[in-house]
């Protein structure tokens, strides 16, 4: 495999764990036959791109790029892309590539491959080059064809960012659990994830309850579609719910104690965790065997379910709450974030890209 020629195009990164981003300019792949180039138009702010950005993880190398929630337009394609042709609207999320050979990728679970993620859009390894793959905060990206998708045309293009990620992420557990009518549900937290995860719920036809510890968003839970609000702090509350959820759906991205979700689930209830937290959530005994409750995890979702939940939000006319953001404002965006102070999902227009000088700021 040859290395192919580069480019070079704008885009915002850190450079350590405590340093704010800035703008840089970076190098990516010149499309070859199986690429597809798009020019960034939107991209949603993840609670991991913080996450990352500030190596909680423990897996981050510097400079760092972030951002999995990319739409735009086809600039390129490689001479044996079938699928996308230059001004199509599409998006990227948190997968720009798998082994696709080990059973999971074969069985469209790609987001559970063998090889890990290191076809993760940040984070992981630009297979042509050799080095760490640099994320959506950035004027272009190029991307092997199988791992872009097409977004519904009647959707607005910036509110439909962030279903790359908090969509995706939200919609497949609950797919896999199902969720539906006659199903009494829980959403735990109400950020990017846990809107979209409210949203799916009622779209779902399930009895929604949302949890949260912001006594500010019980209207807007209600609104999202949520049919009943709980204020997690209050034991009251929470009580009145012992043992009578299905699913929980835990969207929460810092600790807080599992067992007084555990202790809602009824007989062979299931709680599912998305959030991801850098430190362990202990896990008691008893709320678990009580009613043979089980305690789940989930990541993301594949590239076939993952068009399947973009068209069923064409056709369901579902999208993202969100506030748009210049890029030079991210991040005052994660200092917002961090104090759940978001509705619900910041979104950078990449446009404001183009005024940076290319230079990094700090
Ligand atoms: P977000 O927008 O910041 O939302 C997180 C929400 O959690 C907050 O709005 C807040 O909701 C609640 N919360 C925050 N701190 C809390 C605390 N100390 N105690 C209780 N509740 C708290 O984050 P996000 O982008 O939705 O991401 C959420 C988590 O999911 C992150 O850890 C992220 O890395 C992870 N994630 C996982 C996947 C996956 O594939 N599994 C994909 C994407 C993201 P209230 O104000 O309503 O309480
Ligand atoms: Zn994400
Ligand atoms: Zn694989």
């Amino acid at each position: 495999m040859s290395k192919p020629v580069c480019y070079s195009t704008k885009a915002y990164s850190t450079t350590s764990p405590s340093s704010p981003l800035g703008a840089t300019t970076i190098e990516r792949r010149q499309p070859t036959p199986t690429d597809v180039q798009i020019q960034i138009i939107y991209c949603g702010v993840c609670h991991s791109d913080l996450h990352f950005a500030r190596n909680e993880w423990n897996f981050t190398q510097y400079p760092a790029v972030p951002g999995h929630e990319i739409v735009g337009k086809v600039t390129a394609v490689g001479t044996d892309v079938k699928k996308f042709k230059v001004g199509d609207t599409v998006g990227v999320g948190c997968l720009v590539d798998s082994c696709r050979t080990c059973p999971n990728c074969q069985s469209g679970f790609e987001q559970y491959c063998d090889a890990g993620m290191s076809g993760g859009t940040y984070g992981g390894t630009e297979k042509w080059l050799g080095t760490p793959t640099l994320g959506g905060y950035s004027q272009s990206i190029v991307v092997t064809e199988d791992f872009v998708l097409r977004i519904p045309a009647n959707l607005d293009l910036a509110a439909a960012a962030p279903l790359l990620c908090a969509g995706i992420t939200t919609y497949s557990p609950m797919r896999h659990w199902k969720v539906g009518p006659g199903k009494k549900v829980g959403i735990v937290g109400l950020g990017g994830l846990g809107h979209m995860g409210v949203k799916f719920a009622k779209a779902f036809g399930a009895q929604v309850v949302l949890f949260t510890t912001s006594p500010s968003k019980v209207a807007d839970g209600k609104r999202l579609g949520a049919h009943e609000v709980v204020i997690s702090t209050d034991e009251k509350q929470m009580a009145a719910h012992a043992g009578s959820f299905d699913f929980i759906l835990d969207a929460v991205s810092a600790q807080h104690d599992i067992n007084a979700y555990l202790n809602l689930l009824k007989l062979d209830g299931n709680l599912t965790l998305v959030g991801a937290p850098d430190k362990p959530l202990p896990v008691a005994a008893f709320p678990l065997i009580m009613r043979r409750r089980s305690f789940s995890g989930s990541l993301i979702g594949g590239l076939p379910e993952t068009q399947e939940m973009l068209d069923f939000c064409g056709q369901h006319n579902i999208t993202c709450d969100i506030e748009m953001i210049r890029m030079d404002e991210i991040n005052g965006a994660y200092e917002r974030m961090l104090k759940s102070d978001v509705k619900y999902r910041f979104v950078s227009d990449m446009a404001t890209l183009q005024a940076e000088s290319g230079k990094r700021e700090a």
